[in-house]
């Protein structure tokens, strides 16, 4: 391991996750190069370099990963074959090409944990909705797209035969719904010496009717054992993928106290953004000493934390206004953090909000008054 400060650090992706990790590699000097299709995208303005492009063609891809010496990504949809060249011409690529390939595919994804001994739900592949009347067995199961879906879209509940109309007419995978009592994240890192750590496991809840997280606790007061599988779990995961860089692995823990391995995400993830305040070493500083083989920080806990994500509000579409964010300011141990996205729509990732404290359950009541205080309209 030798540290050089001149790498040029490719990032595919220009979000906020881009953004966030831009900020993390100031600290280190190292120069960040970033591609997105939005000309406005969060990383526009902080990025060393921004190039306005397509992270889905091939071309593209290899123009920009051709002018940096280590290329990495903050989202899974971007052209694998580019990376697999570059890789093949001698620049570095982590998370490694097969990685994406074997996450990108929620069909190949869900095979993976299959052939490895890693639990998930049953499932089966379907091309077309009429699929799903022969696999009534998996009901009540959920209908999931196999590409292209994220933040819950693609992610169709189909409770009964009755609902089968419901499901995708596009290559997917039925799998049966999971009686679930908590959903958590375990997010681990792997440098290319092999070196692991993973974050204490944390507690997400969703907003019913976005289907995306909207409050997150940490750390999770689950039983010392179930927290010390689903470390193991996610160690297991990462190896088996053999990767280098970030995975956060999301779980479900049954009433019966089971885990079940629901998906992953070869990336800094919205699980992770309350370690900017609440651990130890961020996940985004995490992510980068993973890729450069430097040593993993430590991952504890420096108090308990609570992520609130700012979605736009419903009924409002156009230039954000941020109302009530100087009141929150007021609250000791709130930090804020709006990602630049200058209009706002329905449940658009806006920005998110970290509350630092010693108690947990204190924590939890005051995210909610200031999940009502901050609305973000056009
Ligand atoms: P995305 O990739 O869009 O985040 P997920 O596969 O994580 O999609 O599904 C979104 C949410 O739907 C999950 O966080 C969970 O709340 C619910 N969900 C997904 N799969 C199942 C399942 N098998 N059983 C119960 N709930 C599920």
């Amino acid at each position: 391991m030798s540290f050089d400060p001149n790498v040029k650090l490719g990032v595919l992706g220009g979000g906020q996750l881009g953004r966030m990790m831009i900020q993390s590699a100031i600290d280190f000097n190292l120069e960040i190069k970033s591609m997105d299709p939005d000309p406005n995208a969060p990383c526009k303005s902080i990025a060393h370099e921004f190039i306005n492009g397509d992270i889905k063609d091939y071309d593209q891809v290899m123009a920009f990963g051709l002018t940096c010496d280590l290329i990495t990504v903050e989202i899974e949809n971007v052209n694998i074959e580019a990376l697999e060249e570059l890789q093949r011409v001698g620049k570095k690529v982590y998370p490694q090409p097969h990685v994406l390939k074997t996450i990108k595919d929620k069909g190949i994804q869900k095979k993976f944990y299959v052939d490895n001994g890693i639990p998930t739900s049953e499932f089966e592949l379907t091309s077309s909705v009429s699929d799903i009347h022969s696999l009534t067995h998996l009901l009540p199961g959920v209908h999931k797209l196999r590409t292209d879906g994220y933040d819950g879209r693609g992610v169709q509940v189909i409770k009964s035969k009755d609902d089968i109309s419901k499901g995708f007419d596009r290559p997917a995978l039925i799998e049966r719904f999971v009686d679930y009592e908590r959903e958590i994240s375990v997010i681990v890192a792997r440098n290319k010496s092999g070196n692991m750590a993973t974050y204490p496991v944390v507690e997400l809840e969703y907003h019913p009717e976005a289907n995306l997280v909207e409050f997150l606790f940490s750390p999770s007061d689950l039983s010392e054992d179930i927290q010390e599988k689903a470390s193991e779990l996610a160690k297991k995961t990462i190896s088996a993928l053999d990767m280098v860089g970030l995975l956060a692995v999301e779980m479900f823990v049954t009433k019966k106290g089971n885990l079940v391995v629901n998906e992953c995400a070869p990336r800094t993830h919205n699980s992770g953004h309350h370690s900017i305040e609440g651990n130890i070493t961020s996940q985004f500083e995490q992510h980068l000493r993973a890729i450069l083989d430097l040593p993993l920080g430590k991952t504890d806990v420096i108090g308990a934390s609570v992520m609130i994500n700012l979605l736009g509000e419903e009924g409002y579409t156009g230039v954000a206004q941020y109302e009530g964010l100087d009141e929150a300011l007021n609250i000791d141990g709130l930090h804020v953090h709006l990602y630049g996205k200058k209009l706002t729509k329905p449940f658009r990732k806006m920005g998110h909000i970290t509350l630092v404290g010693n108690d947990l359950s204190a924590l939890k009541s005051l995210a909610r008054s200031v999940k009502e205080t901050i609305k973000i309209k056009a």
